[in-house]
């Protein structure tokens, strides 16, 4: 059944089937897609698959300077890489729609009209310079800033009337005596003295709406029944309470999320952390990472376990244990995180996410699954891939400095013949396994008399360049004995001890 939200007055509930949980992430699209979109996002489609419910994809894109197509395309794009796309969404589609707020001015325009008829909004023609004057006024006299409401009583004829020719903009008639409560599923109940909520601009004098008026409007004709957020919204939360009142409509669930945060605890921001999930992307950070590592920011499994699948979260997760807890975005944490789920891959599976993740360089696939075995235990992200696999592709430079440190009490002479010895015996030992290959270096070593660590280290350095590096043998397999025992005679020439 399609409900026309352009048919939806008052009191009308959409026509969801009864009972049916559904949640939304209403990104503004104005820059690159937030880590913090991601997370919330993550919230709220769990919850609604956990329910068999609908997960909603709204873009708040009123602000139609600073909203652009691209951004909205990457949002759209970066839920996809994550795996929770909207089940509605300007792309998808949906019963709802449209999804894209700019597209829906004339649902908010009746919807103000609505809230004035029944005197819970009004058109206020008061210019920027006198609102610019009494917030002057009132800063100076140390006094709250707000509306001082003189608009208010204008009675509905003149307000029509001067509305022919003269700008203006709708705002909330807000009930001055009393309170309005709300009850946040993690917090409980919040309440706030309505004094101290302004009279909110609902329609902006070029017809749009603002943020608040959208919101909510959208989130009943939605039929969104749990709003999860950022708590940084708590505080437009009374207003947001006061129109569902205004339009005697049942109020959604709220539920305001941690924000993510810095080491000293700020709200996260890009000069402390990155906060674009593209750059994630970019580093191959896998998607089941960045979910169970967002999951783990407001949230803890059960078991007490870090690790957990994308379905292990969904089948546990309930939005009131989330803990309110500042979470720390902790790039080690989801650096360990990310390497849990690479080793998780069998061999085939990481080789495609390197090469569909645009890291595999000059790596066709069938190397790659050749050479992984070397590297899945070392990789922490994907793009480190071709920087410590490079010496299987170019002869690399030698650490030839890391190795004298490391090799400070070996005999330079007797640390030269072993090397050279050693490249003998792997010639000779070709094709055995690794087993055989070692106990013949080991005695190498002892007849040198050097310790077999300072022969190994040598021999690491030369075929792979570096002192840090994969196994040795399985290096030397995949590289091919005749490169390696190159490499291996080239450092037995070149080595020169610390401090000779
Ligand atoms: N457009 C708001 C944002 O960008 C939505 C906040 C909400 O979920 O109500 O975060």
């Amino acid at each position: 059944m399609t409900a026309d939200p352009s048919e939806a007055s008052s009191g009308s509930p959409p026509a969801r089937p009864d009972g049916t949980v559904v949640t939304r992430i209403a990104p503004s699209p104005t820059g690159d897609p937030h880590v913090g979109t991601g997370y919330v996002a993550l919230f709220n489609w769990a919850w609604a698959k956990r329910n068999g419910g609908r997960f909603i994809l709204r873009i708040e894109d009123t602000d139609r300077e600073r909203s652009t197509p691209e951004s909205e395309q990457q949002i759209h794009d970066a839920l996809a890489w994550l795996g929770i796309p909207g089940d509605e969404s300007p792309s998808s589609g949906g019963d709802f729609g449209p999804y894209r707020q700019s597209e829906r001015g004339a649902i908010y325009t009746r919807h103000a009209e609505q809230l004035m008829a029944g005197g819970h909004a009004y058109r206020c023609f008061c210019t920027s310079e006198r609102l610019q004057e009494l917030r002057a006024f009132q800063k100076a006299a140390k006094r709250p800033t707000g509306y001082d409401g003189r608009c208010r009583e204008i009675d509905a004829a003149t307000s029509d009337a001067r509305a022919a020719t003269e700008p203006f903009v709708v705002r909330l008639k807000v009930d001055r005596a009393g309170e309005t409560r709300f009850t946040d599923l993690l917090r409980g109940e919040i309440v706030i003295q309505n004094e101290n909520v302004d009279d909110q601009v609902l329609i902006k004098s070029d017809g749009m709406p603002t943020y608040h008026m959208a919101n909510v409007v959208d989130d009943h004709l939605m039929g969104v029944t749990i709003v999860m957020r950022a708590e940084e919204w708590i505080p437009s939360t009374p207003k947001h309470v006061m129109l569902y009142a205004a339009f005697g409509w049942e109020c959604a669930v709220f539920a305001h999320v941690p924000l993510l945060r810095n080491a000293d605890k700020s709200k996260i921001s890009k000069r402390k952390n990155p906060t674009s999930l593209g750059w994630y992307r970019e580093q191959g950070f896998l998607p089941e990472a960045m979910l169970n590592f967002f999951a783990l920011q407001g949230w803890s499994i059960k078991a007490d376990d870090e690790e957990f699948t994308l379905e292990e979260f969904v089948a546990q997760f309930d939005p009131k244990d989330i803990s309110t807890g500042g979470p720390v975005f902790d790039m080690t944490k989801l650096d360990w995180l990310n390497g849990e789920k690479i080793r998780k891959l069998s061999r085939e599976e990481l080789a495609d996410r390197i090469v569909e993740g645009g890291f595999a360089g000059d790596w066709t696939r069938a190397e790659l699954v050749a050479v992984l075995p070397l590297f899945q235990d070392r990789l922490k992200r994907l793009s480190e891939f071709t920087a410590l696999a490079a010496y299987l592709k170019h002869r690399p430079e030698p650490d030839l400095e890391g190795l004298a440190n490391k090799t400070r009490k070996a005999d330079p002479d007797a640390l030269r013949g072993a090397v050279r010895k050693a490249a003998d015996v792997l010639v000779e030992l070709q094709g055995q396994g690794d087993e055989p290959r070692e106990a013949a270096l080991r005695i190498v070593a002892e007849e040198a008399g050097l310790k077999v660590g300072n022969l190994f280290m040598a021999l690491r350095v030369a075929v792979t360049g570096t002192t840090a590096s994969p196994p040795l043998l399985p290096s030397v397999d995949a590289l091919g004995v005749e490169e390696s025992v190159v490499r291996i005679r080239d450092v037995a020439e070149r080595y020169v001890p610390a401090g000779g």
